[in-house]
């Protein structure tokens, strides 16, 4: 069966290799780099869906061609959804893990409530349509991050049925419980039905 090639509108190799690892079999993913578009997309919205609809609408236009973006945020109860959209920048305009982590623990400092669930949008442009996917992960944020893996707030995110933080799990081992495998999954199944080869 000839493989769908699709632009994934982004230079975050981490999502990418999380997304890779689950769509390899069904299509070609290809990076923004890959695909020869240097670009550094702003994602000025208040919610995801916009976000992810002004990334994957700009990477059309400039392309022409099949191509999805994602946008996720965590959300602390306590928090009021903070950091939400604006995870990538909670601590400034500099993009930095470790501040981000930093600014949320002072936060949830003394608060009882760690409840938190991290949300991912994708939006699909499909034959010159858009489509929206989503996937959720509910669970804690913990006081001290454990673990080095994964990128963002992974260290300081337990999702519930599991006692490891996304830091302290492979790749595979947070495919279980993760929002944007989840979303992916569904991706992959609109593709499944609707690509006809
Ligand atoms: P973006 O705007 O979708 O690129 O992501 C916003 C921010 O959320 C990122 O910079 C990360 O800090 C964080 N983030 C997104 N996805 C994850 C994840 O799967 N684990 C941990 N942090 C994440």
């Amino acid at each position: 069966m000839k493989r769908v090639t699709i632009i994934f509108a982004t230079n975050n190799h981490y999502k990418v290799d999380e997304i890779r690892s689950r769509v390899r079999n069904h299509f070609n993913i290809l990076t923004l780099k890959e695909a020869g578009i240097d670009i550094d997309i702003p994602e000025p919205h208040d919610t995801l869906e916009e976000n992810a609809s002004e990334k994957s609408r700009t990477i059309y236009r400039l392309s022409n061609q099949n191509c999805f973006s994602e946008d996720t945020g965590l959300f602390a109860e306590a928090l009021n959804g903070e950091p939400g959209v604006k995870s990538a920048r909670y601590a400034g305009d500099v993009k930095n893990f470790q501040a981000n982590i930093d600014k949320l623990l002072r936060n949830l400092k003394e608060k009882e409530n760690r409840r938190a669930k991290f949300r991912t949008v994708i939006s699909l442009i499909w034959k010159s349509k858009e489509y929206f996917f989503d996937g959720i992960s509910n669970g804690k944020i913990i006081d001290e991050p454990r673990g080095t893996q994964g990128f963002g707030y992974d260290p300081v995110f337990v999702p519930d049925g599991s006692k490891k933080t996304f830091g302290e799990m492979s790749l595979s081992e947070k495919n279980k419980y993760s929002h944007r495998r989840k979303a992916v999954d569904k991706l992959v199944d609109f593709l499944k039905v609707n690509f006809k080869h």
